[in-house]
């Protein structure tokens, strides 16, 4: 199999009329209870959200142990958080410093580590994301907003079904008296995909 199969992006139009039309008929014959289906989707979109990515870095800045671990086996110590599960068995944490900056992209499709991040944005999907990504990383991080400086390396990382990565960011000045909490609520869902960096606090 094909390590990108599950998610072909030249099927998708179909594969969403499809799954449109398998919904409706099981909810016509009173096969599936539509909350039942909102109850899935919701846990995706933000049980199992970058809530929990969020709660993964926060962890690694103020505890240098988890750090250490959760660059060298990242699977493991991300599911000593909890977080585990489908799209999610085998992990990379990437570091940024000040020398590198990192990107994840699926160049082929979508993979992405939904028991961190959750369902991936739209743009992750589309075409201009997953080429520019190699191409044009510096210019395309530029479309999200964040130019950085070109002292800074930007490493690409290509996920597949067998290996995703999750980004760590930089912890950001200003946050010694931060707890793990508030600094979890600094770390945004674009700043573990490596198209955005931390929430600075509010002064
Ligand atoms: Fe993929």
């Amino acid at each position: 199999m094909h390590p990108h199969d599950h998610d072909d992006p030249s099927h998708l139009g179909e594969m969403d009329l499809r799954v449109r039309a398998l919904e409706s008929v099981l909810v016509d014959k009173g096969l599936v209870d539509p909350s039942a289906l909102d109850a899935l989707i919701d846990t995706y979109q933000h049980r199992v959200g970058p809530r929990n990515g969020a709660r993964v870095v926060a962890r690694a800045w103020v505890d240098p142990a988890f750090h250490a671990w959760l660059l060298a086996d990242a699977t493991a110590a991300i599911a000593s958080l909890g977080y585990t599960g489908r799209q999610g068995e085998h992990m990379r944490v990437v570091p940024n410093t000040a020398h590198t900056h990192h990107l994840v992209v699926c160049t082929l499709c979508s993979c992405y580590p939904w028991p961190v991040l959750g369902l991936p944005p739209t743009w992750y999907k589309s075409a201009p994301y997953r080429s520019r990504a190699v191409k044009d990383p510096r210019g395309l991080l530029r479309e999200f907003g964040l130019e950085l400086p070109a002292s800074t390396g930007i490493r690409v990382w290509d996920s597949t079904a067998e290996l995703r990565y999750l980004v760590l960011p930089e912890r950001p000045a200003g946050t010694d008296h931060l707890d793990e909490e508030a600094l979890a609520s600094l770390v945004t869902r674009d700043s573990m995909i490596g198209t955005g960096l931390p929430r600075v606090p509010a002064p």
